[in-house]
């Protein structure tokens, strides 16, 4: 009761605050922390109301305190507003939940830009022993994130979705789940820069609220983000991550999204090509491609282009643009004065 009063009283609200800083508003109406005794089986767990704490993170100062309660608040926003469609898939509830628990905590604490590096260095330090550590000591078949692979999220007939080592006892145990997401989430967060990875993070929590995703969904939105901000350090880092292979869907999504951009230099589209082998894709894909190359005259796109007009008529007719294409040519562009390509209807 007196650890209470005397720290956990205070942290709420500074925890609260900070993790609004970082993500907008609050998800939920109402919040309430219930303290459970100490043989509850975590040391914090979160429910869109209520965020409940063991006893045992009370005893000993503030720091595991407040923690363990920015880690369960980072969950509004993790976990309950946006969810994981699949089980199997728990790292993109844990993965940013230990990710932003050290963001929230650093700032709830109004550290110096120094003290909070080398805080995040030393959290880094203790989780990369604790990974390497059950890395070495675990079956390795559970240290993989998304064990369905591409069945991920698909349901039977009956609606249910299987969790695949659901049954494994020491499944429960293992923290690789939060670890790796963690560290991924850390690279990206370096790669970028930390100010621009949580920005991108407020937009993408607002449009997927109320949504169970999958980590396709969580990439394309990042990946947006990021193509859009025109992260140059990013491009170099996309290709080597096979976490940010796309559908053709998405693909189409990503490149109709970018289609909005006002001007696109010929780097990002050059690395935009390059890191989705955009000539390698379907018709549909290729088409949103041809549009941005037109819109943007990007020259080493325009053989793609007459590519396109030659060997994919039909799609072109049923996209109702070959007539806005057979205006083009590289030579005197009589797009000009066109607002956007490939959404006139000729019929
Ligand atoms: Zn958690």
């Amino acid at each position: 009761m007196e650890s209470c009063k005397e720290y956990l009283l205070q942290l709420i609200p500074q925890c609260l605050s900070a993790a609004y800083a970082t993500l907008g508003t609050h998800p939920f109406a109402r919040l309430d922390v219930l303290i459970v005794p100490s043989n509850f089986s975590s040391l914090g767990m979160a429910s869109p109301h209520i965020i409940f704490l063991s006893q045992s993170v009370l005893p000993g100062g503030s720091h595991l305190c407040g923690t363990r309660l920015c880690h369960e608040i980072a969950h509004a926003w993790f976990g309950l507003a946006i969810g994981a469609r699949d089980w199997t898939e728990e790292w993109i509830s844990e993965g940013f939940a230990t990710f932003l628990e050290d963001i929230f905590w650093a700032r709830a604490q109004q550290l110096s830009h120094d003290e909070i590096k080398g805080q995040q260095e030393l959290k880094a330090l203790l989780r990369w022993h604790r990974l390497r550590d059950e890395v070495q000591n675990s079956e390795e078949e559970l240290q993989v994130l998304r064990p369905k692979k591409e069945s991920t999220g698909e349901l039977s007939e009956s609606g249910a979705s299987v969790v695949k080592y659901g049954l494994k006892a020491e499944k429960i145990f293992m923290q690789v789940h939060y670890l790796k997401g963690y560290f991924l989430l850390r690279s990206l967060a370096r790669t970028i820069g930390e100010v621009s990875f949580l920005a991108s993070l407020q937009k993408f929590v607002i449009k997927f609220h109320g949504q169970l995703i999958l980590s396709q969904v969580l990439c394309l939105g990042l990946s947006l983000t990021f193509w859009k901000n025109k992260q140059p350090k990013l491009l170099d880092w996309l290709p080597k991550s096979s976490l940010l292979v796309l559908l053709p869907d998405q693909l189409v999504l990503l490149l109709e999204s970018l289609l909005e951009e006002k001007t696109l230099c010929p780097r990002i589209l050059q690395y935009l090509e390059r890191t989705y082998q955009l000539r390698e894709q379907d018709a549909e894909v290729r088409h949103r491609w041809c549009e941005l190359v037109i819109k943007h005259k990007y020259e080493p796109g325009y053989r793609d282009i007459e590519r396109f007009l030659r060997e994919d008529q039909v799609i072109c007719q049923k996209l109702g643009c070959i007539h806005v294409f057979l205006l083009w040519s590289p030579k005197h562009c009589s797009l000009r004065k066109l607002p956007r390509v490939g959404v006139f209807n000729t019929t």
